[in-house]
């Protein structure tokens, strides 16, 4: 499904993150940016090697919780990976929300600078880190259309999400939105 904002659009999909062809995909990172499962894993073997070289390179004391940085995509069909730290779920008392909500904003802050058009974000923090699915896609999605709602662009935001379970609770929020 898809809504319109200003005059972007925020798209819902179910697949694989890095076989989208968008001008930036999102990496769901750990703050060492050092790779590991999921997300990170699945982006570092379609990237192939470099994608790691770089970001050792541009970023060797990694990346704070609730931000993000950026390289090139390399053998991705993106020109971008910005690489997102969500926090780990600990309850929801510790700034969980204000965190994730950082680390997307960051991420379109990003695609504005770097002239992206299209942006693809995986469900950050829903995996590994444990965040329950209604509630970051409440806080996701908000970030995202109160982001567009100000800035106007990217024109297209994708969240590309593995399995019907968490495109389920994607699509119930943002039909909200309507
Ligand atoms: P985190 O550590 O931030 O929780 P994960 O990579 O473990 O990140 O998971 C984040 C979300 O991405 C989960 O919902 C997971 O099911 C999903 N996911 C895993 N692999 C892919 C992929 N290749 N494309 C899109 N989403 C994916």
């Amino acid at each position: 499904m898809h809504v319109q904002f200003n005059e972007c659009q925020i798209e819902l999909a179910q697949g694989d993150i890095t076989e989208q062809s968008m001008d930036a995909v999102v990496n769901a990172a750990n703050s060492g940016l050092r790779g590991g499962g999921g997300v990170d894993g699945a982006i570092h073997r379609a990237a192939g090697p470099d994608l790691m070289r770089e970001t050792r390179r541009l970023y060797p004391d990694g990346c704070e919780t609730g931000s993000a940085v950026s390289t090139a995509g390399f053998e991705l069909s993106a020109k971008y990976v910005f690489h997102a730290v969500g926090p780990v779920w600990a309850g929801g008392g510790e700034g969980e929300a204000e965190l994730l909500s950082g680390a997307y904003r960051r991420c379109l802050e990003l695609a504005v600078e770097h002239d992206c058009t299209s942006i693809a974000f995986p469900a950050i923090s829903t995996g590994v880190y444990g965040h329950p699915i209604d509630l970051a896609a409440e806080t996701s999605l908000t970030t995202v259309r109160d982001f567009l709602l100000e800035q106007g662009r990217p024109g297209l935001v994708r969240f590309v999400l593995f399995g019907g379970g968490a495109y389920g609770a994607f699509c119930r929020v943002l039909e909200t939105f309507i």
